[in-house]
């Protein structure tokens, strides 16, 4: 199974955060971290009085079931000592399932794809960095929703080596 996920991250040294989730996932059996995007910075969505986000879209190669891909996640988001501070605000990790295969899953606790993907620059930049043919389950190309959100800033952090972190 191919997976795109989002990172992000405003506390703590946010691009060294999303370094290390990258490094960590690429070590987990089972999991084989195939491209990266690069590091864009950006305003926050929701509450406004948070420092700026670092956000990058990964693609992973998986061989476990969806439900053990967001468990894995969030076992790295906890690690990275992730809490639960206020809806949409500051935390140290965050990494959501963007895309998984051609899948539709819609429970309570996995939604595929990211419901609010489409909407938002800081998942759809990065994602045209390493997939800019990426489309729904439908076949709508995702790089159809970007002229929606030219209004969220979005600038790339540095220029780091797309394959730097791939062995
Ligand atoms: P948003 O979903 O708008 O990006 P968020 O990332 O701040 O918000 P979280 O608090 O990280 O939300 O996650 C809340 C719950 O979302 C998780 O407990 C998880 O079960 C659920 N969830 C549903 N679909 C997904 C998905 N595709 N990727 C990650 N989590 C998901
Ligand atoms: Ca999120
Ligand atoms: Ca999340």
């Amino acid at each position: 199974m191919q997976a795109y996920i989002g990172l992000g991250s405003n506390l703590n040294n946010p691009a060294q955060r999303l370094i290390s989730a990258l490094t960590a996932l690429q070590r987990l059996p089972g999991i084989r971290l195939l491209h990266h995007s690069r590091l864009f910075s950006s305003a926050p969505v929701g509450p406004q009085d948070q420092p700026d986000f670092v956000n990058a879209v990964a693609a992973l190669d998986c061989h476990c079931t969806p439900l053990e891909l967001l468990h894995t996640l969030q076992a790295l988001e906890l690690a990275a000592g992730r809490q639960r501070i206020r809806h949409w605000g500051e935390r140290t990790l965050d990494l959501d399932i963007l895309l998984l295969d051609e899948r539709r899953i819609d429970t309570p606790e996995l939604q595929v794809p990211h419901p609010q993907m489409i909407y938002r620059a800081f998942v759809l930049l990065p994602l045209m960095d390493i997939a800019p043919n990426a489309h729904l389950p439908d076949g709508t190309a995702l790089s159809s929703f970007l002229e929606k959100v030219t209004d969220q800033q979005l600038s790339p952090l540095t220029e780091l080596d797309c394959n730097a972190l791939i062995e």
